[in-house]
């Protein structure tokens, strides 16, 4: 590594061991300390009955509250974030989530509404998710939206469910639903989890959807065809218009997969290339955190024919304020708790407020310029299987890396030595190989050009010491997991045997 650019980025220093908390403290250790109540009569005993008061629990470690934090302070410095660090994970977005989106959600109005409230106490909250539901409307050329679904994967589901309910009106809901060989793995299990057939179409050999083959598998049991633009290697579909006037004509719907908004923000409009259906991910596109698996949101818009099938609640402007619909009889029903992940919805409300059109369209034009720049200086050095103009991400692969056997994960292990996240790598499938970045618009020239140069010297370790990359990452913690065990096997109990 003696020719690593100096990052002031990479991890190094010390290496902390920590213990399970199971292994900490010692008998008798207590978290807090209660001086005796003056009043009589308080004491646990006086309180509850004998059998709701629990015993001692065998094996429950005693710890002091400074041992917990610590212990938690810790463990959270081995979590990498977009806080920390440049995060170039394709497909997902990683942009900043300012804190001004974190300041407003913690407001106490927000905050401490309960979702119960009467709807003429609720008028503050109502008015925020009718107003949101305007933006994404505006952004994407919708004729309404649903806030209810928590992620991209469930939005798709709720547009699949929106298409069966509406095709079913008709007499027909048809059997089958196509996708490109290039789609997110979310797209064929949303539509197979909704019972319909799978057919795949393949990519041509500029990655692009080719209408011929749309008007060759486009059949009276075809319900719709799902498509991602720009499509996941970044690129636009450039035939998007006669794709979905084929399908239409065939009395077929359009499902838009939203993941990829951020390229095209107040540049041009899903909903005016002939998408019927679309769901933004609020927290790839709208700055709310992607949450470790936790709540995010993925609303969808739709096109007016689906809107009595929309989910329920439905929330209207009249002229005394804002109301929530219940009386929805053709309504697909409901797909999440109450109004979806409400504080997802305040903080994307924050960002879309904050930056107004302009800097909407800002986003756009910074992502695709970002990924752009990345792509002129590493295309030398890293191959691209499809040269062709690219928007916010650029997929290369290691064809170069490989005359050396240094294969695509071993460049994404290395890069956490350099102190980044990996790319996302592996993605999509009909790239072999695949190394797919997405720098985002929050990342400054400089950042850009400490990656760029980071990318470069691993490309040059790779003729000179490849032998070294099977052992890499060999700063972290954690080296290289059996990832197949870990998800399959996963250890989520810990236990005294
Ligand atoms: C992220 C992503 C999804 C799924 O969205 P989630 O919010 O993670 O459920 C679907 N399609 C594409 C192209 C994506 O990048």
């Amino acid at each position: 590594m003696s020719n690593a650019p100096q990052t002031p980025t990479a991890a190094q220093g010390i290496v902390i061991e920590e213990p399970l908390l199971f292994e900490l403290g010692s008998p008798g250790r207590k978290g807090y300390s209660l001086s005796q109540s003056p009043h009589p009569g308080t004491e646990i005993n006086h309180l509850l009955p004998p059998d709701e008061i629990r015993e001692e629990i065998e094996g429950m470690p005693e710890l002091s509250e400074l041992d917990v934090v610590r212990h938690f302070t810790r463990l959270s410095q081995w979590n990498f974030s977009v806080d920390a660090n440049f995060y170039p994970l394709g497909s997902c977005t990683m942009k900043y989530n300012p804190k001004l989106n974190e300041d407003m959600v913690r407001l106490s109005g927000f905050a401490e509404h309960h979702p119960h409230t009467p709807e003429t106490k609720s008028q503050g909250s109502l008015q925020l998710m009718f107003e949101l539901q305007e933006f994404l409307k505006e952004i994407s050329g919708m004729d309404h939206v649903t806030l209810q679904p928590a992620a991209g994967a469930q939005g798709e589901m709720t547009g699949i469910l929106l298409i069966h309910a509406y095709l079913l009106s008709k007499g027909n809901p048809r059997k089958k639903i196509l996708m490109p060989d290039s789609a997110h793995g979310t797209n064929p299990a949303s539509s197979a989890l909704c019972g319909y057939h799978v057919v795949q179409i393949p990519s041509n050999d500029q990655g692009l959807i080719d209408p011929a083959q749309i008007d060759r598998l486009m059949d009276e049991d075809t319900a719709a065809i799902m498509l991602t633009n720009p499509n996941t290697l970044g690129m636009f579909e450039q035939d998007i218009l006669k794709i979905t006037e084929i399908v239409h004509k065939r009395g077929g719907l359009v499902y838009g997969d939203g993941a990829n908004l951020n390229a095209l923000m107040g540049i041009t409009r899903i909903g005016d290339m002939g998408i019927d259906l679309l769901h933004f991910n609020l927290h790839k596109t709208f700055s709310t955190p992607h949450g470790g698996g936790g709540p995010g949101a993925g609303p969808v818009g739709a096109k007016k024919i689906f809107e009595p099938f929309l989910p329920t609640p439905v929330i209207e402007k009249f002229e005394g304020g804002f109301r929530i619909n219940r009386d929805r009889p053709q309504s697909i029903g409901k797909v999440k708790n109450f109004f979806g992940n409400f504080g997802m919805l305040v903080r994307a409300y924050t960002y879309i407020r904050s930056l107004g059109p302009g800097g909407i369209r800002r986003i756009s034009e910074m992502a695709v310029l970002n990924a752009n720049y990345i792509k002129a200086e590493l295309k030398d050095h890293f191959h691209l299987p499809y040269p062709g103009p690219s928007l916010h991400e650029v997929v290369f692969n290691d064809r170069e890396q490989l005359k050396s056997d240094v294969k695509t994960t071993d460049i994404a292990k290395t890069l956490i030595d350099f102190g980044y996240h990996p790319p996302t790598i592996y993605f999509p499938l009909i790239v072999k190989g695949a190394l797919m970045i997405e720098p985002t618009e929050s990342e400054s020239k400089e950042t850009l050009d400490q990656f760029i140069a980071t990318m470069k010297t691993i490309a040059g370790l790779a003729r000179s010491e490849p032998g070294e990359f099977a052992r890499r990452p060999l700063k972290s913690k954690v080296s290289r997991p059996d990832e197949a065990a870990a998800a399959r096997k996963p250890k989520l109990r810990w236990t005294t045997s």
